[in-house]
Formats: structure tokens, sequence, C-alpha cells
């Protein structure tokens, strides 16, 4: 590592991922080396080999997915939805260009088609190269890769969809208006009549406004929505939320997560992690 990549510095010999997340709260990787550097047309792309959570996606020094966690985030954001609807057979993932969430909701064979609407097409292409545990390489024949702004994609798109999941990075950036209630608004209206939808909704530790704006904007759309959470090590605050709105389903069918070969998932966890802990229900205004 003669030449150092932005965000990466040494310290006392050795090299570290420094992650901004707050003002005050400063999160840090130590690197083992440096895979993969560039400046895409939307944001810088690396791939670092980290002493404890292995390979990992960073896109504008902010860790988005590692080999050693990003099974328990891709699981739950892909799992859930897919368990709700008795019979998806076409399936948009917004963004979640290290293709994790493509490659759990091929694990369902009567799943006719997966549109991956990621902007960036670096993403795509250096996670299958250097990190497969993640994307798996993704090759499925269902899956039709777009290259283009999920929020302008879903503006196009009318009863077109059975489950719609938006794998985004934070609200900041090209995934801003990936948070606001237009683009819900879309989302709902690409949907098909008895179509859901899921959303990474951030930390409700670190981004509880967030969190909860996201969820009242859903519950403005559809008359089903639910808040459920898992434990991501690598996101701040290692507590993580996701926001499902429905328009028809308002329970997991009972068996369809069994055998689908997950680490994270299974029928109890698709149950436990609607169980909200108190203080999100109160600032969702249920508690
Ligand atoms: N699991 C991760 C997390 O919560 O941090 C995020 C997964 S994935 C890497 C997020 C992807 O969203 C990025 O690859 C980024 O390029 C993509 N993205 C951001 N804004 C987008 C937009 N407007 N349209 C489509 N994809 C977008």
């Amino acid at each position: 590592m003669s030449v150092l990549p932005k965000f990466v510095q040494n310290s006392a010999g050795s090299c570290w991922l420094t992650e901004n997340e707050r003002e005050n709260l400063m999160i840090r990787y130590r690197i083992r080396e440096v895979i993969h550097e560039e400046q895409s047309a939307f944001q810088h792309v690396m791939i670092l080999d980290s002493y404890d959570f292995g390979r990992m996606l960073v896109l504008d020094g902010v860790v988005q997915t590692t080999s050693m966690d990003g099974f328990i985030y891709n699981e739950m954001i892909a799992h859930v939805p897919l368990a709700f609807h008795p019979q998806p057979r076409r399936v948009l993932v917004i963004g979640g260009g290290d293709c994790g969430a493509a490659r759990e909701v091929c694990k369902y064979p009567e799943v006719e088609q997966v549109d991956l609407v990621e902007i960036d097409e670096c993403v795509v292409q250096v996670c299958k190269q250097h990190l497969p545990e993640v994307s798996g390489g993704l090759s499925d024949p269902r899956v039709r890769f777009l290259y283009r702004d999920g929020v302008e994609f879903v503006r196009e798109m009318k009863d077109t969809y059975d489950v719609i999941i938006v794998d985004s990075s934070d609200p900041i950036g090209p995934a801003e208006q990936l948070f606001s209630y237009s683009f819900y608004e879309h989302v709902q209206q690409a949907l098909k009549a008895d179509g859901l939808m899921v959303c990474q909704s951030q930390s409700p530790i670190f981004h509880a406004d967030v969190m909860g704006q996201t969820y009242r904007n859903i519950s403005q759309l559809f008359p089903i929505t639910r808040m459920y959470t898992a434990v991501v090590p690598t996101y701040p605050g290692g507590l993580w939320s996701f926001t499902l709105g429905s328009k028809t389903y308002d329970q997991p069918v009972a068996g369809r997560v069994s055998g689908k070969d997950t680490r994270y998932v299974d029928e109890g966890i698709i149950h436990q992690c609607f169980h909200l802990p108190v203080f999100i229900k109160q600032t969702l205004g249920e508690g």
C-alpha cells in the first residue's frame, strides 16, 4: 500500500478506514489490504480487506456491506417481504448494487423476473468481481441489470411489480431522493393492486428522525405499514430498521422461508423481527 486511497490512513504502522458517521462519532476499521479503488461517475468506490469484517464495500468512505455481516441485512431486506407475498413473480430492487438482496430474491423459484435498478454500474462490477461472499457473482438469467436512477425509473412504472425492495445507501448524494415522500408515492403506483414494498429506514438510535419520517410517509400511502429490525454490526449503532408497506397482505405466509439456504432468517425471525422495543414504538407514536 504505497499510495493510500482517500479515506484510508496510516496510523502506528497499520492502515485504518475512518468512517465519519456523525460530528461526534467516528468508527475505525483496521485494513489488511486495499483490493480496489476508483472514483465512479457517482461516488468513490472501494473494496477493502479488513481484519475483523473481511472484505467490505465502501462508498464515499461509508461501509455498505461486508463479507462477515452482509448476509444479515440482505436476508432481512429480501426474505421478509417475499414471505408476505403468496405469489411474487416480478420483483424490483432499487439500489442494491452489491447484488446481495437480488441474490436472496433468486432463491424463490416462483419469481420470474428481478429488475435491479442501480445508478452506478461500477458498484455491481466490483462486487461481482471482488465481493463474492455477498454478490455470489450474481448471474441468474432472471435478473435484468438496469443502470439508471431508481427515482426516475419508478416514475415510469405503473401496476407492474409484486414486490419492490428499496436497498439504498444513506440519504445523502444520489440516494437522498430515495427517502422522499414523492418517491414512495411512485413506488406505490409501480406496485400491482396487491403489491408490497420494503425499504431500509436507518438506525433507530442515530437516525430516529429519518426512521420516523419514513414510517409516516409509508403509512400515508399503504393501508398496512410494519416496521422490523435486525442487528447489523457494521451499521452505526448496530440495530437497524426496515419499513414494509403493503396494499393487501398483513402476515407472513407460513413456511415460505424454509429450505431457502439462509444463515440468519428462519420462520421464528420472520415473526419476531416485528416485535419492536419500547423506544422505537414511542418514536413511531405507538408506544
Ligand atoms: N445495504 C447498504 C446500506 O444499507 O448501506 C446499501 C446497499 S447498496 C450498496 C446501495 C446502492 O444504492 C449503492 O450501490 C448506490 O449506488 C445505490 N443508489 C444510490 N442512489 C441511487 C439511486 N438514486 N438510484 C439507484 N441506485 C442508487
